[in-house]
């Protein structure tokens, strides 16, 4: 079967598309029923959309495609609330989104609505190489379409609206550094939040970053948008250098400096993700250190068990602890949340499925790996830094993406600041 090389419609900005029609001589509003049928009733496929002439629908479907995760396997857990999807992209490569319900409940300040959150991928792979995380064990394949970054949006809302369900919030944190595909996520955030377009609204969208400070002072110079998440993981270089090999390239200060920023000129808090691994992250120190480096910020940390990965020596912290660590952060007026794993019977850290699907490594390699992760996280917690550098793919990428990257002046603004 030969790799279907037609653009997906999703990605085309307005301009283009009518530019297309204009072309073509078509009238601008063949256009908006395009688009009626494209991002109102969630078409895949210009065949169905019937308000257009029968020669225009297969000229455009000729021309472009309206479902660029079309080949698509589900799998659920947690009693339907957790759904996991691997798509096959075009040219084979596999990527991963997750669903995730959050039932409607009551809160102290009034009822809170139902949430449905979809965590997609910007990437197939990922050139980080996080060793907790499976689709760091994958390697990086390429970047995602914005068509590929939206057309997971549309199928997760499609198949959320035949359960009468509306998806509500976008997170980019699947597979993929999300900064290092920057000028894909920003088209894909503006179709995404476009009111002619999908709708969702920005502040409704979460963009993740492990730490690519030209891209988030590049996010800062658009002003107060979506919120930022930062997986920092640790608070200690030595650590982070081995739990984000990025740490070489920008450690911690200049990260969260960045990010410190970003929340004081966009008024916006900063969202820092820390994912708990059993006697590697979770000691006393660590918890005081990253304590001391976000007291007084407009921040928002979230603490979050390790998924169970394949292939790392590590395990999840035992709870008692991560509610230990909770607690010694909201002494210093830190906000907390501790997450919980959704979906672990399906695999549904970033690339569980697709590492499943990529096959088993050759048992000598594994060994190799645990052995120089327990190495390296040994050497971490006796404060040493690394002096290996980073991973061959990780130099590449981000070589490639710094030309792309211009950090334009940040405006510096009397905003708010956590007080
Ligand atoms: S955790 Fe994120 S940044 Fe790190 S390897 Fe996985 S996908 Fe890449």
């Amino acid at each position: 079967m030969s790799a279907d090389l037609r653009p997906g419609l999703a990605g085309l900005p307005p301009e283009s598309l009518a530019a297309w029609f204009a072309e073509r001589g078509h009238a601008s509003f063949r256009a908006r029923q395009l688009n009626a049928g494209l991002w109102a009733s969630g078409a895949t496929a210009a065949s169905s959309i019937g308000t257009l002439p029968a020669a225009l629908r297969s000229e455009i479907d000729a021309a472009f495609s309206l479902d660029t995760v079309a080949d698509t396997e589900l799998r659920l857990a947690d009693d339907g609330r957790t759904e996991k999807a691997l798509h096959r992209l075009a040219d084979g490569a596999l990527i991963e989104s997750v669903v995730m319900h959050y039932p409607a409940r009551r809160t102290a300040d009034g009822q809170q609505r139902e949430r449905n959150t979809v965590c997609i991928s910007s990437q197939a792979g990922c050139a980080v190489g996080c060793p907790f995380c499976a689709t760091g064990e994958l390697g990086f394949s390429r970047d995602l379409s914005t068509a590929e970054i939206v057309d997971q949006v549309r199928s997760a809302a499609r198949r959320l609206a035949h359960r009468d369900r509306r998806l509500t919030n976008v997170v980019f944190m699947g597979m993929g550094e999300p900064l290092l595909n920057l000028d894909r996520v920003l088209e894909a955030i503006a179709a995404l939040a476009d009111p002619d377009r999908f709708g969702l609204g920005a502040r409704h969208i979460t963009v993740s970053t492990s730490g690519v400070v030209p891209g988030i002072r590049r996010l800062t110079a658009l002003g107060p948008q979506f919120t930022l998440a930062v997986s920092l993981h640790a608070a200690r270089d030595s650590l982070r250098d081995v739990l984000v090999p990025l740490n070489r390239r920008w450690p911690v200060a200049e990260v969260v400096g960045a990010a410190r920023d970003h929340a004081r000129v966009t008024g916006r808090r900063v969202s820092y993700e820390v994912t708990l691994i059993d006697g590697v992250n979770d000691t006393d120190a660590d918890a005081d250190a990253l304590a001391g480096l976000l007291r007084g910020d407009l921040c928002h940390v979230n603490l979050i068990p390790m998924n169970p990965v394949a292939h790392t020596p590590w395990t999840a912290s035992p709870i008692e602890r991560i509610e230990r660590i909770a607690a010694r952060l909201r002494r210093d007026g830190i906000a907390v949340t501790i997450r919980r794993n959704r979906g672990q019977e399906v695999g549904a850290a970033c690339g569980q499925l697709a590492a499943e699907r990529a096959g088993e490594p050759a048992a000598p390699a594994v060994a190799r790996r645990r052995e120089l992760l327990v190495v390296r996280s040994a050497a971490a917690l006796r404060g040493e830094r690394m002096t290996e550098p980073a991973e061959a793919g990780l130099v590449a990428a981000l070589a490639h993406d710094e030309d792309r990257l211009p950090v334009r002046p940040i405006p510096v603004a009397s905003a708010p600041t956590a007080g």
